[in-house]
């Protein structure tokens, strides 16, 4: 395996320098050569971002993810719920193991 070229720079990337991948066509590049401002989202190289075809299918991607999250929150919710269930359930059982014990003390 040879030597990888940034790029942007199109200069050799070095072992000891920071490199970024693009997630989209794994080429490296220099960290110092991307203009990344955002820090919460994934960078992706110019090449893969104006191209049109890997647009759409983000957008399905992002579809999916949102529709995955989306069943994540209902499942939480319905956590949620059952836990509301299971204490009043327990509520029951407390009121009436002490009625019980109220009707063994007559
Ligand atoms: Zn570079
Ligand atoms: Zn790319």
């Amino acid at each position: 395996m040879g030597r990888t070229n940034c790029g942007i720079s199109t200069e050799f990337l070095q072992r000891d320098q920071p490199t970024t991948c693009c997630p989209k066509c794994n080429n490296l590049f220099h960290s110092s050569c991307i203009n990344d401002t955002s820090n919460n989202s994934q960078w992706i190289c110019n090449d893969c971002t104006s191209l049109p075809s890997q647009t759409s299918t983000d957008d399905k991607f992002n579809l999916i993810l949102q529709e995955l999250k989306s069943i994540k929150s209902n499942k939480s919710k319905s956590d949620e719920a059952l836990k509301v269930i299971s204490s009043s359930v327990k509520a029951l059982n407390d009121r009436v193991s002490g009625q019980v014990q109220t009707i063994y003390m007559f």
